[in-house]
């Protein structure tokens, strides 16, 4: 029963021009640069299914040349005081933030998203170079004391050197700069592959901060994951691989990188439960699911995706949340500064999304409001609510990433934080309660990277991000990335003579 429809942008001017984007090649040591294939990858604008650009599919031959470049850039790039690397950071930060509506733009022109998401990214982009620029300077060293007699240790916290980064297509900027940030801020340098799908803005950006870094501390090589990805995670010359993406992608660059030893760090997926208990704030919490279930089209590794509420209070919940779901503005990017969803990334990723909902039908699942696409073109789905799910559904266990919350409910307190806690993943978690014991207690017990209490999705520079289990390990954001990207020294002196 779909009866969303899309917002079109009528008689709206294009979302960019030719002259909007960034140069279409590779970005090695400092210059944008061919490679040694003549092969391209489209880049599609999802919205209207249009092909916006052309980028080089990238060869085993650019990643080792770009690794060469990062790996002669980084004892330069240690060697500068943090001051100096900070100083930097911030110039990005300025750069970033004073051509916000063309990376918003171009954001919005390859993923769909509408322009208040794209914008909420890159002021975030922003905010995280800011962060770190400023994190380096009050984190550069860890300890000095004397622990054994006669001798003074000192602990030093000093960069990794060059690093591979692989990043996925739902927040392309933004995810780059929750790697680059902290990795450029700890003294390392970066050989990075952006998604395939959504190179864009990662090409815009290294195109706006070119003339601020040093030659080779940060390089752009785009390709396809199991070719240029996989040669980063393998690479014998690469201290250290980084990817956020998919729970198989994780698998295959941690098997990649085990040859070398070298460090991993994963962000991979995630099956957000919200546990509701009867004496929550019920429209509150539709409300904040409206938005934390929703945002960027439900493409989110952290979204409310999996509702468990108490069977008391179901009914009159469900009923909020279909009408909040039901009024959500799904539409074009440049049809008007309300709308809230956009399409899915891709017409892979429109078909895996309608196909859970279309099995989820034939299981019997009722859909509340919305439960499968709209017409084209562009790749919509209707924002869906599916109820009465039953315990192990696959609805309700895999990861959908669209715009589809399932509901379940549960009798009591031990029940709803076992089955919360019954997914391979473990990146979030949300409780609905204005029971202070009982929010502790649930969350103590739910095995999610982060947990909120009476709220979802909220997220800010200072905290860490980051799975358990099945969504991997490592830390974004916070103090705690710049551990992720840093390795401890302990020098120690003998005083005695
Ligand atoms: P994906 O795994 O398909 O792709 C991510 C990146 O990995 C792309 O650049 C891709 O080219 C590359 N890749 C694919 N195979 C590879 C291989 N064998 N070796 C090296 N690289 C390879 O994921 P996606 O579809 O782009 O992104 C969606 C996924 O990312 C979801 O599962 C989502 O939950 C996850 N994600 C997680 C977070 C987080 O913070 N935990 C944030 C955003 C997205």
């Amino acid at each position: 029963s779909t009866t969303a429809s899309v917002r079109r942008a009528v008689d709206a001017p294009p979302l960019i021009t030719a002259a909007d984007l960034p140069p279409l090649r590779q970005f090695i040591d400092g210059e944008f640069v061919d490679g040694a294939s003549e092969r391209l990858i489209d880049v599609i604008d999802p919205s209207s299914e249009d092909v916006v650009a052309r980028i080089p599919e990238g060869t085993v031959e650019e990643v080792d040349r770009a690794v060469v470049a990062a790996v002669a850039a980084k004892e330069q790039w240690a060697r500068r005081v943090p001051k100096e690397r900070s100083e930097i950071l911030h110039s990005i930060a300025d750069r970033v933030a004073g051509n916000t509506e063309l990376l918003a733009r171009l954001e919005s022109a390859n993923t769909g998203k509408p322009l208040a998401v794209s914008r909420d990214d890159i002021g975030q982009t922003v905010d995280t170079f800011r962060f770190m620029a400023g994190a380096v300077r009050a984190a550069t060293s860890l300890a000095a004391g004397d622990y054994a007699e006669d001798h003074l240790s000192v602990v030093l916290r000093e960069p990794l050197g060059a690093i591979g980064v692989v990043t996925p297509w739902n927040y392309p900027l933004l995810m780059a700069a929750w790697k680059i940030a902290p990795i450029l801020a700890a003294g390392n340098t970066v050989v990075l592959k952006p998604s395939e799908q959504t190179p864009l803005t990662t090409l815009k950006f290294a195109e706006l901060v070119a003339d601020l870094l040093p030659p080779g501390v940060l390089n752009v090589v785009n390709g396809y994951g199991p070719v240029v990805g996989a040669r980063l995670a393998e690479h014998p010359d690469l201290d250290m691989i980084a990817l956020t993406g998919s729970v198989a992608s994780g698998r295959a660059v941690a098997r990649a990188a085990a040859d070398t030893l070298k460090r991993v760090h994963l962000e991979l997926g995630g099956k957000a439960p919200v546990v509701v208990f009867p004496d929550a704030d019920l429209t509150a919490a539709a409300q904040a699911l409206r938005v934390a279930g929703f945002w960027n089209s439900g493409q989110e590794c952290g979204a409310a995706c999996r509702v468990l509420v108490h069977e008391s209070v179901a009914g009159e919940f469900v009923e909020q949340l279909a009408c909040e779901v039901g009024e959500l503005v799904v539409g074009e990017p440049l049809a008007g500064d309300d709308v809230e969803v956009g399409p899915m990334v891709s017409k892979a990723h429109f078909e895996r999304v309608t196909g859970y909902l279309e099995r989820a039908r034939k299981e019997g699942i009722r859909a509340a409001t919305g439960g499968g696409p709209i017409d084209g073109p562009g790749y919509f789905v209707a924002p869906t609510v599916l109820t009465d799910v039953p315990e192990g559904a696959e609805a309700a266990r895999e990861e959908i990433f669209g715009p589809v919350v399932t509901v379940e409910t549960f009798t009591d307190e031990d029940e709803a934080v076992r089955r919360a806690n019954d997914v391979p993943f473990g990146l979030s978690a949300s409780v609905w309660t204005e029971n202070a014991r009982r929010s502790h207690a649930v969350a103590a017990r739910l095995d999610f990277g982060t947990v909120w209490v009476n709220s979802h999705l909220v997220l800010a520079s200072e905290v860490p991000w980051g799975g358990f289990k099945g969504s991997g390990y490592g830390r974004d954001l916070s103090i705690y990335a710049l551990d992720d990207y840093s390795r401890t020294k302990h020098v120690m002196h003998n005083h005695a003579r």
